[in-house]
């Protein structure tokens, strides 16, 4: 993998497997995958990233990873056997019989393969995602408690149990990195863990990392915030293992603790109100920073103190804990706000040093950044509920109030990708709400885009994003600039569509029980299906005639869908706009609210028929007959407002 970041050719490959690794949306994504495969069996994607291609790339990964460790198991094992056996021959064995006792040894060797062999354990859990690549030697009880604890963490916190707290992973630094060298004298830091019902070992797994992979002199404290967690070990056998490492580390760890839930966004708050060294860096307590991590991150600091810094992440695999190496990238985030990688600015390849920060258009979560400045530009959004959104707030904040965001490729930290989150079942209506509140503070008429997004109405659309009136005065005070200024000077990759006059689902008057459906992706065949109004059935209508399907990517990297005449034949089609504007399709339409939907080019209507009276209505394109649609919202000269320029 190392090597491909070098191959500036390879890189849309690289992107494509970076985008698999999205923390904050992956499992976002299965779970709502999942719950559309049982619902809908039409249909394949429903979120405006090809997560099931992706998990194909995962997939196809550890195959070639479990692959090239097993080739490189059977070179090493046989060769330190054969070096140990000469030993003990050349110590003990008179040189004629050694033949024989070769003979005998590896006779009575095969003889307990064999029996081992015979003691393979039944799977109990064949369909969990546990034992996909991991635990195959495991008895009948061990499976039962390590998938008990599976369920209950979204990690192997068996196995986790098992590793040394001090274990070493892959550096995973570019060369010209580990030999970069960094004053003596840097702002100290305060490393701050935040956590909600994690498992004991992992924590001071954590802690231990932080403590063997900073300089003692730079690391002032570690300061944990329990976020009213309710496993037992994490109350007094916690307490007594901070006491065993303040007694050898004075001081060194602190513990604040809420009294009721309060979510990781105000933990960070807890945690950093807490500390007091120079620089502040909040992690997750499911992390191992890697060696050198500290130092670029206060060096930085100490000549800019407005540099927010977000390190780079690899990826602790949930089942075998082996570390997969994460290629640099920059942090954005989607019209829904949820955040994803970006693939790394022009201007930082031009300087031709794999060391020189990343500007990045927002933060993933983990970050550093100067203790007093962070407060002055008001740390987080303590009015974000549970999970979600903070990231992209802070992200605009920074940029839009005099700050900036770094990526620093020479600062790496190991995070554990869960499989499952077991404090939140329901992604969906935190994420919404909190997006909403980082639309209403931060994005001026721009804020629609969100509205679009998440398909809901501008009023009356039911959520109650809470009171944002001091975030509101936090931005007038600090004199922030506009999310205009933001789009077209730090993320011109996030593109508005002003052009929107009608979105959601699309019903035919014939049937009002069945909606416009992109279909199985893979056939770019638009179907009617029961209506869902998931993300494969919005859509979007551009008063410039284009239909768009499918949810709404606009980004520059991810090209929204269009609806397709083809002109032949009596079925409709979808194709990417870009490339349905080179080929010079028929992708413009004429609709109105309660009329039909007609090619501006063909002539030709999208209708519903049936083939025989008892079969379901299907899409067709043919004469117009008439029919009527209606789109879910409709909405005018929404992009002709002020703050749009
Ligand atoms: N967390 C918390 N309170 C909560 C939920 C999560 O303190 O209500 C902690 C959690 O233990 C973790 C961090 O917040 O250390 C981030 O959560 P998670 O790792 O689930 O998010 P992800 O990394 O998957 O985005
Ligand atoms: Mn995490």
């Amino acid at each position: 993998m190392v090597s491909w970041r070098r191959l500036p050719g390879l890189f849309p490959t690289v992107m494509f497997l970076v985008s698999i690794v999205n923390i904050c949306l992956v499992f976002y994504v299965k779970n709502v995958v999942q719950e559309l495969k049982n619902e809908s069996p039409g249909y394949v994607e429903v979120h405006p990233r090809s997560f099931s291609q992706e998990n194909a790339v995962i997939e196809r990964l550890s195959h070639l990873e479990m692959y090239i460790h097993n080739i490189s198991n059977s070179i090493k094992k046989p060769f330190h056997n054969e070096r140990v056996n000469q030993k003990e021959d050349d110590i003990k064995l008179p040189e004629k019989s050694k033949g024989e006792m070769h003979q005998a040894e590896k006779a009575k060797e095969e003889d307990k393969m064999e029996k081992e062999k015979k003691v393979v354990h039944r799977k109990l859990f064949p369909d969990s995602h546990l034992f996909k690549r991991w635990g195959s030697d495991l008895t009948e009880d061990q499976q039962t408690t390590a998938q008990d604890l599976f369920t209950k963490y979204g990690y192997n916190v068996y196995l986790s149990d098992q590793l040394p707290l001090d274990r070493s992973i892959p550096d995973t630094r570019y060369p010209s990195c580990k030999v970069k060298k960094y004053p003596h004298d840097l702002p100290t830091l305060s490393v701050i863990l935040i956590f909600m019902n994690e498992a004991v070992s992992i924590i001071l797994r954590a802690i231990t990392s932080v403590i063997n992979r900073t300089p003692s002199h730079l690391l002032k404290e570690i300061v944990l915030v329990d976020d009213y967690s309710s496993n037992e070990d994490l109350k007094g056998h916690l307490d007594e293992q901070i006491k065993t490492y303040n007694a050898k580390y004075p001081g060194l760890l602190k513990i604040v603790r809420h009294q009721k839930r309060e979510g990781l966004t105000q933990a960070r708050i807890s945690g950093w109100e807490a500390s007091t060294a120079d620089v502040v860096a909040i992690l997750d307590a499911h992390i191992e920073v890697n060696v050198g991590w500290a130092e670029p991150i206060l060096s930085r600091i100490k000549e800019d103190r407005t540099v927010i810094i977000s390190p780079v992440f690899d990826n602790v695999r949930f089942d075998d804990f082996e570390l997969l190496e994460y290629a640099v990238a920059a942090d954005g985030f989607d019209w829904e706000l949820w955040c994803l990688y970006e693939p790394l600015p022009s201007k930082w390849y031009a300087l031709k040093d794999e060391t020189a920060p990343v500007r990045s258009p927002s933060i993933m979560g983990i970050l550093a950044a100067h203790r007093v400045f962070l407060g002055e530009i008001g740390v987080l959004d303590g009015g974000m509920h549970i999970y979600g959104g903070e990231n992209v707030e802070l992200g605009l904040r920074v940029w839009q109030c005099g700050g900036q965001i770094e990526v620093l490729p020479c600062s790496r930290v190991a995070h554990l990708e869960r499989a499952h989150k077991p404090y939140l079942l329901d992604w969906i209506s935190v994420m919404k709400r909190n997006a909403l509140r980082v639309a209403e503070v931060w994005m001026d008429d721009y804020k629609y885009m969100v509205y679009f997004a998440w398909n809901l109405p501008f009023e009356n659309h039911g959520i109650d994003y809470g009171d944002v009136s001091s975030r509101k005065e936090l931005r007038k005070k600090l004199n922030c600039k506009s999310f205009d200024w933001y789009i077209k000077n730090i993320y011109p990759n996030l593109i508005p569509l002003t052009t929107i006059v009608g979105y959601g689902t699309m019903k035919n008057t014939l049937n009002e029980n069945t909606c416009i459906d992109q279909g199985p992706v893979q056939e770019n065949t638009p179907i009617m299906y029961v209506c869902h109004a998931y993300s494969p059935q919005h859509l979007f209508y551009l008063s410039t005639g284009e239909m768009y399907i499918g949810g709404l990517r606009s980004r520059k990297n991810a090209v929204d869908r269009c609806l397709i005449d083809p002109g032949t034949g009596d079925l409709p089609f979808i194709e990417q706009c870009n490339e349905a504007v080179k080929k010079g399709l028929n992708m413009h339409w004429d609709f109105k609210q309660g009329s039909s939907v007609m090619n501006k080019k063909t002539k030709r209507c999208l209708e519903i028929v049936k083939d025989n009276p008892s079969s379901p209505y299907r899409l067709a394109m043919r004469d117009c007959t008439g029919q009527k649609w209606n789109i879910q919202h409709t909405v005018k000269d929404w992009g002709k407002k002020g703050a749009l320029k």
